[in-house]
């Protein structure tokens, strides 16, 4: 199998800081292993693995973070499903979603909560804002 890039953060039980690395493996449960012996090469007893994710994964979130601050000051679509479906007369009346500090629409909002229940999450590189950033530049 191929060598994929994920992400992990380790956060220090102590301190509680976090550190971002990167590890490259071909499947999520050798990224977790690597991850821990990486910590233990380095004789970090304090650090434990706070997530692990691929690395588009991490890309995502940070240009929906980035999207969010400007989500106050336009009208935009909604960066989940790109449809222009958002409550235009205050961003802060639509949903706040569950996967990143943004807000989506109400239909956005329902099905997270149903993944949620049934424990199958959408990435966020499947979001229309992370398959088309540049449609997002623009009003
Ligand atoms: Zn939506």
């Amino acid at each position: 199998m191929e060598n994929k890039s994920w992400t992990v953060v380790y956060r220090n039980r102590w301190t509680n800081q976090t550190v971002t690395a990167a590890v490259l493996a071909p499947t999520l449960e050798e990224a977790t292993r690597q991850a821990r012996a990486n910590a233990e090469v380095n004789g970090c007893k304090n650090w434990r693995i706070e997530s692990i994710e691929p690395h588009e994964e991490t890309l995502a979130r940070i240009l929906i973070t980035e999207f969010a601050k400007e989500q106050e000051g336009g009208h935009f679509a909604c960066p989940r499903c790109g449809k222009m479906a958002m409550d235009t007369e205050s961003v802060t009346r639509n949903a706040l979603s569950r996967r990143a500090t943004v807000y989506i629409c109400d239909a956005c909002g329902t099905e997270e909560a149903l993944e949620d229940m049934l424990g199958n999450r959408m990435p966020l590189v499947a979001w229309a804002i992370a398959q088309t950033p540049e449609l997002w530049r623009c009003e």
